[in-house]
């Protein structure tokens, strides 16, 4: 049988104190203990089951925390307060002074941000490189490379990284993989392609309804036990803990994942490959001519698709903000960063959420003024959302 990941979540049942079909959530920051002894094990870490200190872990963000290592296929996950509480530990856990990391260069404005300009305080370096070259990646490697951090599908320009070729890298040098998997949850499970570490942005689709931000790391028992250890966990100790009510709204979300995700996919398809009929510049992983469309399908979870993540380039950043505004008035979605919501979103990146890279990086990269990134949202009648940002795009004079 092939792994599928949203069975995995679905056999996952929970009962609520008084028999309640969810989960109760649990209200309380502190923890009593019968016996002092059970307190002194638990802050030395060997009172299985015992809770503590909710900033180390509640009954409801272990909830979540198992059905979300249940997805990735990991021995254990642990949630955090938004996805750069989730990234920014792993990298600190991972990384010491002097020691060195490989980053893919497109990537979050967030990660790149904190590489860049965070982590050379702590004397942390980053080669950034093109991580759909393997030759490139390799040649980064020194012997104080700790880890190679890639996104399975990029941000914002929709590259694919190979992460069984990836692996089999790291493997080779005896350093981490480590995927940032929010574009592609439940299409690609990084650990089954020899990942070390998944982590995903909450706040996009998992959650999906752009009500709260979020983060998890999923990986081994033995480093998710490392990050909460109360000694020297970057978990514990950096304090980016999320709240327990939240985390059980996310629970509830992450049950029709599966739903969303293929609606998404299917309407992001659909949309592909219309634009790309009109002459639009469009970018999308599951269209043949993607660089990195047969890298995603052989790596795939079939059902859930390519993703609701479409890019097309309009030529100049005044047509995009045009299109980009008039789309909204008509009720097609929002000019809003972001993304996983059930309406459409667009914004520019160049100018937005990717404007912590340097304009002549960005350059580099192909991430050009008039590009626009799409999240699709679940339109019932696609077909109909088609024609009327046809429509936008020859009044603003973009087709
Ligand atoms: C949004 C995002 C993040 C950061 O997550 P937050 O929840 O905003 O902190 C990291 N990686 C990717 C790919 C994202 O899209």
């Amino acid at each position: 049988m092939k792994y599928n990941p949203s069975d995995k979540i679905q056999d996952l049942q929970y009962f609520g104190e008084f028999g309640g079909v969810n989960p109760s959530i649990s209200d309380s920051s502190t923890y009593t203990f019968l016996s002092a002894k059970t307190m002194f094990d638990t802050f030395e870490g060997n009172a299985e089951g015992c809770y503590l200190y909710s900033r180390h872990s509640s009954p409801s963000n272990l909830y979540l925390g198992e059905a979300l290592a249940a997805m990735e296929a990991t021995e254990a996950a642990t949630v955090t307060a938004s996805g750069m509480g989730a990234i920014t530990p792993v990298i600190l856990q991972l990384c010491d002074t002097g020691e060195h990391i490989i980053s893919s260069r497109t990537i979050y404005g967030g990660t790149y941000a904190f590489m860049k300009n965070f982590l050379p305080k702590l004397n942390i370096s980053t080669s950034f490189v093109n991580i759909t070259k393997l030759e490139e990646v390799e040649a980064a490697i020194t012997p104080k490379t700790k880890m190679i951090f890639c996104e399975a599908v990029s941000n914002p320009l929709l590259e694919i990284a190979n992460l069984r070729e990836l692996s089999k890298l790291a493997k080779k040098h005896n350093i981490q993989l480590v995927v940032d998997n929010t574009f592609s949850p439940l299409s690609i499970t990084p650990q089954k392609l020899g990942a070390d570490i998944t982590i995903h942005s909450l706040t996009k689709f998992i959650n999906g309804s752009s009500d709260t931000v979020g983060g998890v790391i999923c990986g081994s028992s033995e480093f998710i036990n490392q990050l909460r250890n109360v000694n020297d966990g970057a978990c514990m100790l950096l304090g980016a803990t999320m709240d327990s009510f939240r985390s059980a709204s996310i629970l509830k979300n992450l049950r029709t994942l599966h739903i969303r995700m293929h609606k998404h996919s299917e309407n992001a398809m659909y949309l592909a490959e219309k634009f790309h009929e009109l002459g639009l510049k469009t970018v999308y992983p599951g269209l043949q001519h993607h660089p990195g469309h047969e890298t995603f399908k052989e790596m795939m979870n079939d059902e859930y698709g390519f993703g609701g993540m479409l890019t097309i380039d309009v030529g100049s950043l005044e047509k995009a903000n045009t299109l980009m505004e008039l789309m909204q008035e008509r009720n097609l979605g929002y000019l809003a960063v972001s993304l996983g919501f059930y309406k459409t979103l667009f914004s520019a990146p160049g100018s937005s959420t990717s404007s912590e890279i340097p304009e002549e990086e960005q350059i580099e990269m192909g991430l050009s003024d008039g590009l626009i990134r799409f999240s699709i949202g679940l339109d019932n009648h696609i077909h109909r959302t088609f024609e009327r940002m046809k429509s936008c795009m020859e009044e603003v004079g973009v087709l």
